[in-house]
């Protein structure tokens, strides 16, 4: 699969038994469908974190294209507390997260300070 962004080749990685695809270049994350879900620990924060996806329609960022379908992506926005815009593939192939975006939504999701899945995020990128 290639990086939307870049159009670099990506890696899979695992991440909490979850098959994650990674960018080396630009440090993007790409999730499947329902692996997103499947990152988010399951408590409230999480439920609300996925309650708070919508489109976003006003932004100007370049539009990128889905990996997998190769149709462009669209714009929402995710949330509690503060925003962060992802981009979503509009035939439901999954989410692209820029670098650092998922750490964020991770913590936003994860009721503890101390999440488990954002440590492992962290390990796995931050040395
Ligand atoms: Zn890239
Ligand atoms: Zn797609």
């Amino acid at each position: 699969m290639k990086c939307p962004k870049c159009k670099d080749p990506m890696v899979t990685l695992e991440l909490n038994e979850v098959e994650i695809d990674y960018c080396y270049s630009c440090q993007g994350i790409w999730l499947d469908q329902g692996e997103l879900e499947l990152l988010l620990e399951n408590d409230q924060n999480s439920d609300k974190l996925i309650a708070s996806i919508e489109a976003d329609k006003n932004s100007r960022e370049k539009k990128l294209k889905c990996p997998i379908c190769r149709k462009k992506m669209k714009k929402i926005s995710a949330g509690i507390d503060g925003t962060v815009r992802l981009d979503k593939c509009s035939q439901d192939h999954g989410y692209w997260f820029d670098k650092g975006e998922l750490e964020l939504i991770l913590k936003m999701g994860s009721k503890s300070e101390n999440s488990r899945v954002v440590n492992l995020l962290q390990d796995m990128f931050n040395k």
